[in-house]
C-alpha cells in the first residue's frame, strides 16, 4: 500500500455537503509512538458484573427479554443513569439565545449477550439476527408508547476507546422528543436531492459502488491522474445488504451498512432481512477486528424520524448502520475546524478490509 502516491484532498460528503473530511495519507508516515488502545475486557463471566447471568437483581428491572426472561439471550433494562427521563413539570427552559429542550424521553440498556466480553463477530448469526430483531421491536414499542417521541436512536459503544463505561457487551436505546441535527441534515439533503433528481441518493451511491468506474484527469496536462473503480468501496456484500466504505469517511475504518433495496426506516426490516443483515454485520466486524487488531467502535442506526416534517421522506431517505471504529482521538484541528482528518484513503482501507482473512 505504501507504494501509492500520498493523497492530500478534501472530500465533501455526497449526502451532507456541509460535512467534509481531509484525506492526508502522508501523515501516516509521520513517526508516532505506539499508542495501543486500552485493552478491552474479554472475560466470559464476571462475578460482580451487573449484566452477567445470575446477577439480574443488580440491575434495574427487566423491560423485556429475548427469547424469555428466565433464559435470556438478550435483555433490556432501564438505564441507571439516563440522559433523558420522565416528564419534568417545567416544560421547555429558555435562557435568552440558549434554548434547552425539555429532557423528556427514555434511555434503556440492551444487554447484547449473556457472555461478558464477547465481541460482535464472535456471536452466532442466529443470535445477531435475534438482537437485530430486539432493536426493531423495542424501537417500534417506544414510538408507539408516546406520540411526542420523534426519534429513537439505537447505538453501541464497544471497548474503552469508544467510551463504554461497562465492559459487558451492550447497546443502548434512547427515545427522544427532538431529531438530532446530524440526522436532520441527512434527511434534509437527501430530500432535496430527491426533489431535483427523483432518486434516492443512498440508492444511487449503492448503484455507483456496484457498477461504476471513473477516471480522474490532471487539469493541466490532461493526462490520467488516477483511475477509480468505485467498486473498490465495497467491503462486504450479502443478498440484501451491503457494507461500504464511505467516499468521505470521518474515521479511518468507518464502514456503513445499508439495505440494497430501498427502505426508509429500520422498522421496515423483515425476518429475511435480519438474517442477511446479521451475516453482513458479523463478517464486516470480523474484517474490522482482523485489520485493526481488536476493534473498539461506536455504531448507530440512522432511520427516518417520525413527525409531519418527515412524512414525505419515504422515497428519499434510506436507513443505514454507521460503524465508527475508534483508532485515534480527534485533535484540536478537527474539533476547531469540524474537518475530520484520515491518514489512510478510504480506497486503501476498503481494499485492506476486503483482503482480511476471516
Ligand atoms: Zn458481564
Ligand atoms: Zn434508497
Amino acid at each position: 500500500m505504501t507504494d501509492q502516491k500520498p493523497i492530500r484532498e478534501i472530500r465533501i460528503s455526497p449526502i451532507v455537503p456541509s460535512e467534509s473530511v481531509l484525506v492526508a495519507t502522508a501523515r501516516s508516515m509521520r513517526p508516532r509512538k505506539d499508542e495501543a488502545p486500552a485493552p478491552r475486557d474479554t472475560r466470559k463471566h464476571v462475578a460482580q458484573c451487573p449484566f452477567c447471568k445470575g446477577n439480574e437483581s443488580m440491575t434495574p428491572p427487566t423491560v423485556s427479554a429475548w427469547p424469555s426472561e428466565a433464559d435470556w439471550a438478550v435483555r433490556i433494562v432501564e438505564n441507571l443513569y439516563p440522559v433523558l427521563g420522565e416528564d419534568s413539570p417545567s416544560g421547555n427552559l429558555v435562557f435568552g439565545l440558549q434554548q434547552a429542550i425539555e429532557g423528556y424521553g427514555r434511555h434503556e440498556v440492551i444487554i447484547d449477550h449473556a457472555q461478558h466480553g464477547i465481541a460482535l463477530h464472535e456471536m452466532s448469526e442466529a443470535h445477531l439476527a435475534g438482537l437485530l430483531g430486539v432493536y426493531r421491536e423495542r424501537m417500534e414499542q417506544l414510538y408507539r408508547s408516546d406520540n411526542r417521541i420523534r426519534f429513537v436512536l439505537v447505538f453501541k459503544n464497544f471497548g474503552p476507546a469508544a467510551g463504554a463505561s461497562i465492559a459487558h457487551t451492550h447497546s443502548q436505546i434512547i427515545a427522544m422528543p427532538v431529531v438530532p441535527e446530524n440526522l436532520y441534515n441527512e434527511v434534509f439533503h437527501s430530500r432535496n436531492h430527491h426533489r431535483k433528481h427523483h432518486q434516492c441518493i443512498f440508492c444511487s451511491l449503492i448503484d455507483e459502488a456496484l457498477t461504476f468506474e471513473a477516471t480522474i484527469y490532471d487539469r493541466e496536462s490532461g493526462r490520467i491522474r488516477r483511475r477509480i473503480s468505485v467498486g473498490q468501496y465495497v467491503v462486504e456484500r450479502g443478498e440484501r445488504f451491503i457494507a461500504i466504505k464511505p467516499f468521505a469517511s470521518r474515521y479511518e475504518w468507518e464502514v456503513h451498512i445499508l439495505p440494497l433495496r430501498h427502505q426508509s426506516s429500520y422498522l421496515d426490516l423483515t425476518e429475511d432481512d435480519r438474517r442477511d443483515l446479521a451475516r453482513v454485520l458479523r463478517r464486516t466486524m470480523a474484517r474490522l477486528d482482523a485489520v485493526i487488531g481488536g476493534a473498539q467502535y461506536n455504531y448507530f442506526l440512522h432511520s427516518l424520524p417520525r413527525g409531519e416534517d418527515y412524512d414525505d421522506c419515504d422515497a428519499s431517505y434510506h436507513w443505514h448502520l454507521e460503524i465508527c471504529p475508534r483508532t485515534s482521538i480527534p485533535t484540536g484541528f478537527e474539533l476547531g475546524s469540524g474537518l475530520f482528518v484520515t491518514t489512510i484513503s478510504p480506497e486503501q482501507a476498503a481494499a485492506q478490509l476486503r483482503a482480511a482473512e476471516i
